[in-house]
């Protein structure tokens, strides 16, 4: 399979997955089916965009087709919100489903079908153990469990309970319909484990018309059949959970065969994913909703400004495999910066602004300098204004620089960006020291794009024409988390994830539209935040800063 990484979902995704595929392929023609399977009680985090892109990266890989599957056997917890925010992000993402968006609800009479199918083949029973009970009776990884004194019910007595069970004869956790398989297993999962609960809950979807409701082992490999699905990837700690799947495929009354294929998840450094946590944030407005850029919900990273196609690589690279590892968070920045650098435009910001005065630049005089928009010639070149009075980052001067300080210091020349070599003559400072003006002259002769040979300067600094500048909010990040031994899960909020600074910039960087991208001299990468923009007002977001804080 040499041009696997030709399909930028996939990457090098591990090859035990290809080997299987390869092996079932051999035997039958049909295209492959997979499916995403998300439970809809959350938004999509990065680890969920590592399934998305698996799941469909194989589909298209091997011509096939890929299902979204709303996994709604679950009443309690769904909510219109989350069923629309993930076909949103997939659509993001790049992939496509097509037809096939289905709903695990829709398929409830179907299980309790192919439910009743068991109870009649012998293979399930109605049991009137309470969990603890059962759970007292399961045993050990050293012991045996103990079979349940209702396991050999008659068929017909079987069929009855089972029947008002449905009915809603019974009430919460009165009975359970059980598998009937061995108590002595070795595997946990197979000793007669609970496949239908009563639950009298209203689901969104189905209202009040079940009072009995399906468990997860129970209900995806009947989802898959059903489906037709051919390959069922999930994640690692299905893995004990395989014999189950496989046990249910082979005794319900349906022909399809679909396959359980295990790969670890994806665990990026210092970043916590689960639902529950992320929903804890939210609801009690520690952030900014799902798509607070600080999140690593597939909403959050699409606000900050990330391109679909950084993720899709991110999820190609890091690859697919059986262990568990934890991937650097700064490999999702090198590509996004990857992906960012050729296509967007540099401009010039002050994150943080000091004046610089060139004393001997005409007073009132503008003049309209020619810069280049990128690196790279294609994206041309536009206009902005010089005069004498400027904005440059308080970091670029000092007055008693330490050694390497190749910025401005009294007495040195630098170049400011696509404009004059100045050489800095001295600063003002209020009462307290702080500078609040630095003073430089300039050199005519070494106007941009004249060549000037004559002499060299070691440092270039950005900067934006005072009189002219957009003053506009600019959120700049850390990391939301940092590491605390001593919080139950290792860590704890870091108050400073979120900065907002005012900063000077580029005249027309005012008109910039929601979502837009750029690239701030020095500074990193940029866009407009699609929540709090408005015309003519736009709020950045960086997206990432330039240089790589990797040290993998
Ligand atoms: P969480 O524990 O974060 O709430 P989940 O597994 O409960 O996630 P589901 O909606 O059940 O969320 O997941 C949908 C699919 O995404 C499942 O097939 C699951 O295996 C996969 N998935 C979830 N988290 C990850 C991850 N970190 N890496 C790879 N796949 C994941
Ligand atoms: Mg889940």
């Amino acid at each position: 399979m040499e041009d696997i990484n030709k399909n930028s979902a996939l990457g090098e995704t591990g090859n035990f997955i290809h080997e299987a595929i390869k092996e079932d392929l051999g035997e039958h023609t049909e295209k492959i089916i997979t499916r995403f399977p998300p439970e809809p009680n959350g938004y999509l985090h990065i680890g969920h965009a590592k399934s998305i892109c698996l799941n469909f990266g194989l589909a298209e890989y091997y011509g096939g087709k890929c299902n979204l599957r709303f996994d709604d056997t679950n009443p309690s917890k769904e909510d219109t919100e989350y069923v629309e925010s993930i076909q949103e992000d997939i659509k993001w993402l790049g992939f496509d489903w097509g037809d096939r968006l289905f709903y695990a609800s829709s398929y409830f009479d179907k299980m309790y079908e192919l439910a009743v199918g068991l109870i009649e083949d012998g293979l399930a029973f109605v049991c009137d153990l309470n969990a603890d009970e059962v759970r007292d009776m399961r045993g050990s990884l050293k012991e045996p469990g103990k079979e349940s004194p209702y396991r050999n019910r008659s068929v017909e007595e079987n069929l009855d309970l089972f029947r008002r069970m449905k009915e809603g004869e019974f009430a919460d956790g009165e009975k359970t319909l059980r598998a009937k398989i061995d108590m002595a297993s070795p595997n946990i999962n197979m000793r007669d484990p609970v496949i239908y609960r009563i639950s009298h809950t209203t689901h969104h979807a189905t209202g009040d018309k079940w009072c009995i409701y399906p468990m997860y082992d129970y209900a995806h490999p009947v989802e898959d059949a059903l489906e037709g699905i051919t390959h069922s990837i999930c994640t690692m700690e299905f893995e004990d959970h395989r014999p189950l799947y496989d046990w249910v495929i082979e005794n319900i009354r349906l022909d399809a065969k679909p396959r359980q294929i295990e790969f670890a998840k994806l665990n990026l450094s210092d970043t916590i994913m689960g639902k529950r946590y992320l929903r804890n944030l939210v609801e009690t407005g520690q952030v900014d909703g799902w798509d607070d850029p600080r999140l690593c919900t597939v909403s959050g990273i699409r606000r900050r400004g990330c391109p679909p196609e950084a993720i899709r690589n991110f999820c190609a690279t890091v690859g697919v495999s059986k262990a568990n590892s934890v991937v650097d968070l700064a490999q999702l920045d090198f590509c996004i910066r990857e992906e960012l650098q050729p296509k967007c435009p540099v401009m010039m910001a002050v994150l943080d602004p000091v004046k610089l005065v060139i004393t001997n630049y005409p007073e009132d005089t503008t003049e309209e300098l020619d810069v280049e928009n990128h690196p790279g010639e294609e994206m041309g070149k536009r206009k902005i204004p010089f005069s004498r009075e400027l904005y440059i980052e308080r970091s670029d001067f000092m007055e008693e620089p330490p050694k390497k300080y190749f910025r401005l210091t009294p007495g040195k020349e630098v170049r400011l960006k696509g404009a004059y070599f100045v050489t800095c003559t001295g600063c003002k400072k209020d009462d307290e020291g702080n500078v609040v003006e630095v003073y430089a002259t300039y050199d005519p002769a070494t106007k941009s794009g004249l060549n000037f040979t004559e002499r060299k300067v070691k440092g270039t600094i950005h900067w934006v024409n005072a009189p002219t500048a957009a003053c506009v909010p600019v959120n700049l990040y850390e990391n939301l988390v940092v590491r605390d031994e001593t919080s139950e899960n290792g860590y704890r909020l870091n108050e400073n994830s979120l900065t907002t600074v005012n900063a000077y910039v580029e005249p027309s960087l005012a008109q910039a539209e929601k979502g837009e991208r750029f690239q701030f001299m020095r500074n990193g990468y940029f866009a407009v935040d699609t929540k709090h923009s408005e015309k003519g007002k736009p709020v950045f977001n960086r997206i990432v800063s330039l240089k790589s804080s990797f040290k993998g």
